[in-house]
């Protein structure tokens, strides 16, 4: 992920001014709310256990294929029933040809239409010297997709089908780049689109950096006007006004390969992580060793969670 643009903070005020628009014409809250909640301190667990399993995980180390089995291990129900894609491929990158796999599990749903939640599961490449474990950046997110599965297995969607895309090659392997980043998103959108899958997917969502323990989810200004007013909704529906919006941005991340091909896009992602430093004004834990689990909260992994639940029932009923 790269920040591109970074607008001053909005005082609250106008921060409730801008949901104002959307807010008077939001529909309440539903009176029975699905009863199965994403739980936070499970997420917290599996990213621990995550952590554990594959430290370490850029491209090409031996923690990088124990983070595949690691995602495969937790999907072979899914995959015993044809549901677990494994999405090989290599990609032309300043370290030459690697090789890179995607992994797609979905969960067909009663109507024509497909929800995507995506996060990438790799480590930093460049920071493969240091001890870098990302466990905002990449770890936590890959936790939450695995129990957003585990909840879908037990609720299949009664909606649009939601697939769950675990991306490779979202880091930059020297310095980013257009050319030099989102290496397992490029990949799948192209497939997708010459597949006509991508004219199937309702809204793709991303999920990138939401564990930190002081949680404020940005309004990503390169994602779909609508999805981030139907944010701002889920917010409120679910008491979490409070951790979105402060800060205002325009993120690259894994949603603009799909972006650029028309698809509906949301990043969900906090960017200022720990206090700012010269070197990473946007958060000091940012890409250093100091991305540790100490720094995530079973809350906010919580919160983030009750988020996607809420925006998949907000897109069912748009
Ligand atoms: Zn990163």
């Amino acid at each position: 992920m790269r920040i591109m643009l970074r607008k001053a903070t909005l005082a609250p005020i106008a921060t409730a001014l801008l949901l104002l628009p959307f807010a008077a014409h939001a529909q309440k809250p539903a009176a029975h709310p699905a009863p199965a909640h994403i739980s936070g301190a499970a997420v917290y667990a599996l990213t621990l256990q995550y952590l554990a399993a594959a430290p370490q995980r850029w491209l090409g180390s031996p923690g990088h294929q124990k983070a595949e089995d690691f995602i495969k291990d937790h999907f072979k129900a899914e995959a015993a029933k044809g549901n677990l894609e494994i999405d090989s491929f290599s990609a032309s990158t300043p370290a030459g040809l690697l090789p890179m796999r995607n992994y797609i599990v979905r969960y067909p749903g009663k109507k024509d239409g497909v929800i995507v939640i995506a996060s990438h599961y790799e480590t930093n490449y460049p920071l493969r010297d240091i001890n870098f474990v990302g466990a905002n950046d990449g770890a936590c997110t890959t936790a939450l997709l695995i129990a957003l599965g585990q909840h879908f297995r037990e609720h299949p969607p009664e909606g649009y089908s939601v697939w769950l895309v675990f991306d490779d090659g979202e880091e930059a392997i020297k310095e980013w780049s257009n050319t030099d980043s989102l290496y397992g998103t490029k990949h799948l959108a192209a497939k997708w689109s010459q597949s006509g899958t991508l004219g199937k997917i309702k809204a793709f969502m991303v999920a990138d950096m939401i564990g930190d323990k002081n949680l404020n989810i940005d309004r990503d200004e390169n994602s779909t006007p609508w999805l981030l007013d139907m944010l701002a909704q889920a917010a409120k529906n679910t008491g979490h006004v409070s951790y979105v919006f402060k800060n205002s941005t325009e993120v690259e991340d894994d949603h603009l390969p799909f972006k650029q091909r028309g698809v509906p896009v949301l990043d969900i992602i906090d960017l200022d992580y720990g206090p700012p430093t010269e070197q990473h004004p946007e958060g000091g834990y940012h890409h250093t060793a100091l991305d540790t689990i100490d720094k995530i909260s079973p809350k906010s992994l919580q919160i983030a969670g009750d988020l996607f639940l809420e925006m998949i029932r907000l897109i069912n009923q748009r």
